[in-house]
């Protein structure tokens, strides 16, 4: 690796067809500081607008089109300079915009502030009359209605203010977390597989779980819940006044409880969350069978906990070069129709994509853009199938937003963080489907469903785990229950040997696991990715058999409706248990075809 590491390439050095083209946003600097300066001088237009909306639709109407006007050109700076920043964040120029450009953004959020309030006392009755007197405004309409849906679990102006003034009191204990999680914590040494004592870390113990040498997995796994189990009570500590927290703020604003709180932000019924625990736990069955086929493969007497990242399958060995990739995955993106493969040709031909690894790039995979950008896309390169399906991913991300962008007006093409990972997983389950489909190679079929049922283990099973873990903690604290070490440590152990079942041995460390999970210190948030990848297999589904009109309609939908209502016009109910019921069919039929191609491959 370390050879590989002084190879890597300076920014200058990486030919420009494997850069992005971010001319395509601002020629020159001059542009860009034209656009903050227009920024700063139209900021100045919120204050005037201030106490207006009472007057009238018209006045309701200037401060719409004033706020989206400032926030659209603000977004524009904000996304660009993000990149730039990204693309070397060894360049301290384009550090220093960023941050300019991040201040920017909270002043704008700021002038804006008192519109929310101010809408939300004009009242439903008198909205109606603007809207009959105004035409235009109605184009407003969901914008608005999301708003108004908020009316009434907002409190007195001096309570708003109270509350506001207490925020960063309610962050302290995820801030607890993170400094004690990140900066305090020591780990012991592990000897990794060439025999090196190397001191363990948070990136290091996913790498050495996923290590082929057993002896390295179970170090690393008890190494790091020895220290985890030294400081439980503090984390148990931590953790119990952040969700008290929740528990709070639901109360004060009216809300039945703390998960509804969670998920009237983007107006999620709470019978999606209620019904992906039920059904998940209605599958469990599946995810004891795939357990099983782990512990054939590592021919193991029992499984355990550390057992479970280890590799099964190769990753083939042959090499993706990105333009083969390109092939593949246009040739696999065909299924959605000529238009679709034209824009992701363009895509390619006209730069949206930054390809390769350089020093100082963020690592990782994004999409970024927005309605006056192309659909940009990060990538770090490495000539295998991962990054084939890391491209194919990002592509659906990008191919959504372009689809927004191009059929909705500028304040409805940002769609929902709920929707958001559908996109991309679909595009992932078709990948999955065409390699099958096109290939004979037993080694290449199983990598490919092996990537799939870990995929889905990792995202519909671990996150629900997650997701019912976070529900009872709220409940138990709303009952006045205690939520100390033991409690917790009791409750995650019966949980997690609930949904490994039989085939796993029970580590008593992974009682702790829930001491070292960041996501509990979100609120109600990790059951979207497993409603997003659920929905996207059943998605996916539906496509290969009906073609993909409902779901092109879905990708332009942007966010001119509640995102619950934008999937359902893809074929997909979430808060009924079918697309679950479906998913889990993809998962217990791509399951099977694994133990087949395992059972040939061992004759
Ligand atoms: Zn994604």
């Amino acid at each position: 690796m370390s050879k590989e590491i002084s190879k890597l390439k300076s920014r200058s050095e990486v030919p420009e067809e494997l850069k992005w083209d971010l001319t395509k946003v601002y020629q020159n600097e001059n542009e860009l500081a034209e656009d903050i300066k227009g920024i700063q001088e139209e900021i100045k237009r919120a204050d005037k607008l201030k106490n207006t909306l009472k007057d009238g639709s018209l006045a309701l109407k200037e401060a719409l089109k004033t706020y989206f006007t400032v926030e659209r050109k603000t977004v524009k700076v904000y996304v660009y300079t993000s990149m730039l920043s990204d693309q070397d964040t060894n360049n301290k120029k384009n550090q220093g915009l960023f941050s300019q450009a991040q201040q920017l953004y909270a002043k704008v959020a700021a002038a804006f502030s008192w519109f929310e309030p101010e809408l939300l006392a004009l009242g439903e009755k008198k909205l109606n009359e603007y809207y009959d007197n105004d035409q235009e405004l109605t184009g407003y309409k969901q914008y608005i209605s999301e708003i108004m849906a908020k009316k009434d679990h907002l409190l007195s102006e001096k309570e708003e203010k109270l509350l506001a003034g207490a925020s960063d009191i309610f962050s302290t204990p995820e801030n607890i977390f993170g400094i004690l999680n990140n900066a305090d914590l020591k780990f012991p040494t592990v000897t990794d597989e060439k025999g090196n004592k190397v001191e363990l870390s948070h990136g290091l113990y996913g790498k050495f779980l996923e290590s082929g040498n057993r002896r390295v997995r179970k170090e690393a796994f008890q190494g790091l819940y020895k220290t985890y189990g030294q400081f439980e009570n503090t984390f148990a500590t931590s953790l119990a006044a952040h969700v008290h927290t929740h528990n709070f703020q639901a109360s004060v604003r009216n809300y039945p409880d703390a998960v509804s709180a969670a998920l009237s932000t983007n107006n999620i019924p709470v019978a999606v969350y209620d019904t992906l625990v039920e059904r998940v736990n209605n599958h469990l069955d599946l995810l004891h069978r795939y357990v099983e086929v782990r512990k054939e493969v590592l021919n193991l007497d029992s499984v355990h906990m550390y057992d479970l990242y280890a590799p099964i399958t190769k990753l083939p060995e042959e090499k993706y070069n990105y333009k083969n990739s390109k092939k593949i995955a246009l040739d696999a993106l065909s299924i959605f129709g000529e238009d679709y493969v034209q824009t992701v040709k363009n895509a390619f031909a006209s730069r949206w994509i930054d390809v390769l690894e350089n020093t100082g790039k963020r690592s990782g995979a994004y999409s970024s853009g927005m309605f006056d950008t192309p659909p940009y896309i990060l990538l770090n390169w490495q000539d295998n199938l991962e990054s084939l399906f890391t491209l194919v991913h990002e592509m659906g991300h990008s191919m959504h937003s372009y689809l927004s962008n191009h059929n909705q007006p500028y304040h409805y093409s940002d769609y929902s963080i709920f929707v958001a990972e559908i996109a991309s997983t679909t595009n992932e389950n078709i990948l999955t489907q065409y390699l099958l489909d096109n290939s004979d190679d037993l080694q290449f079929k199983a990598y490919v469903l092996n990537h799939y049922l870990d995929g889905f283990k990792g995202t519909v099973y671990r996150q629900t785990q997650f997701a019912e873990f976070e529900r009872w903690l709220h409940d138990q604290d709303k009952a006045g229950l205690p939520l100390t070490s033991q409690e917790l440590n009791n409750k995650y152990a019966n949980l997690n040997e609930h949904y490994y079942g039989p085939a796993i041995t029970n580590d008593p460390e992974i009682a702790l696991e829930w001491s070292r999970i960041p996501h509990f210190y979100y609120n109600f948030y990790v059951y979207q990715y497993a409603t997003g990848f659920a929905a996207a297999s059943a998605l996916a589904g539906k496509i290969v058999k009906e073609g993909p009109a409902s779901y092109l309609e879905f990708l332009k939908s942007g966010s001119s409706a509640l995102p619950i209502d934008i999937v359902k016009q893809a074929g997909v109910d979430m808060t009924k248990p079918n697309y679950l019921d479906d998913a889990f069919v993809v998962f217990e039929q791509r399951l099977g075809e694994l133990e087949d191609v395992l059972a040939k491959l061992q004759n």
